[in-house]
C-alpha cells in the first residue's frame, strides 16, 4: 500500500512513517503544502494522511486538488483541534475519515487499515440466502426465480445485510456503508430507517418472511428465524 504523510510537525510526520512503515506500508512524506501537492500531482497514493493545517495553504485545498484528478485515493485528514467545519469540509469533498490530534499510532493504523478493508471489500458476483438469489454484477435480485425491484440504496442495503447475517448491525455502521463516512445526523438516521423500511415490506410481500428484524435501540438484525 503506496501512503503519502502530509504533516509539518516533523516528530510526528517521522513517527507516522516509521510506526507505519514497520506495519507494511509503502511511506512518502511531505512537509508543507507545496511538497504535498508536487507528489500528489506526480505520484499516485493509495492513501494520504493529510493535516489541515500546514505552511502554504491546506489540507483542505489539497484535497480539493486531488479530487479533481483522482477519485480512488482514499484520504485521512488531521486536525489538531475537534473543527466541525473542517470536518465537514473534509467529508464534503470525500475524504473517508477523519482523526483529531493527539492521536494513538495504534487508532491510527487501525482507522487506515479500515479505511482500506471498505475500499478493496471482494465483489461476489451471486450472492444466495435461502432462495432470495443477488446477482452483484447486474444488481438484481430474485426469489425463487422471480424478480423483485429494488432502488440502489435497498439494494446495497440487502447486500450489508446479507454479509452480517445473524449479526446485530447499528445504524451508524449502515450510514457509513452506505455513504461513505458521514456525519451521522438525525437527517441519515431518518433516511436508513426508511430505505429499511422499505426493503423490509418489499421482502415479505415476495418470500412471505420478515429477514429484517428491529433491534431495539441499536439497530436491525437480518434473520430466518
Ligand atoms: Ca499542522
Amino acid at each position: 500500500m503506496k501512503l503519502l504523510i502530509v504533516e509539518d510537525e516533523s516528530l510526528l510526520r517521522e513517527d507516522m512513517s516509521g510506526y507505519l512503515t514497520e506495519r507494511g506500508f509503502d511511506c512518502e512524506t511531505a512537509a508543507d503544502y507545496r511538497e504535498g501537492y508536487r507528489r500528489i500531482t506526480e505520484s499516485k497514493y493509495d492513501i494520504i494522511v493529510l493535516d489541515i493545517t500546514l505552511p502554504g495553504g491546506t489540507g483542505i485545498d489539497l484535497l480539493r486538488k486531488l479530487r479533481t484528478s483522482s477519485l480512488s485515493t482514499a484520504v485521512l485528514i488531521l486536525s489538531a483541534k475537534d473543527s466541525l467545519p473542517d470536518k465537514m469540509k473534509g467529508f464534503g469533498l470525500g475524504a473517508d475519515d477523519y482523526l483529531t490530534k493527539p492521536f494513538y499510532m495504534e487508532e491510527l493504523t487501525a482507522r487506515l487499515n479500515a479505511i482500506l478493508r471498505r475500499r478493496v471489500t471482494p465483489v461476489r458476483q451471486v450472492t444466495r440466502f435461502d432462495g432470495l438469489e443477488i446477482d452483484v454484477d447486474a444488481r438484481s435480485v430474485s426469489f425463487q426465480q422471480k424478480p423483485i425491484t429494488l432502488t440502489k440504496k435497498e439494494f446495497e442495503l440487502l447486500l450489508f445485510f446479507i454479509d452480517n447475517a445473524g449479526r446485530v448491525v447499528s445504524k451508524r455502521a449502515i450510514v457509513e456503508h452506505l455513504w461513505g463516512d458521514e456525519f451521522g445526523g438525525s437527517d441519515s438516521m431518518d433516511t436508513i430507517y426508511v430505505h429499511t423500511m422499505n426493503l423490509r415490506k418489499k421482502l415479505i410481500a415476495h418470500t412471505g418472511t420478515d429477514y429484517i428484524k428491529t433491534v431495539y435501540g441499536t439497530g436491525y438484525k437480518w434473520s430466518n428465524q
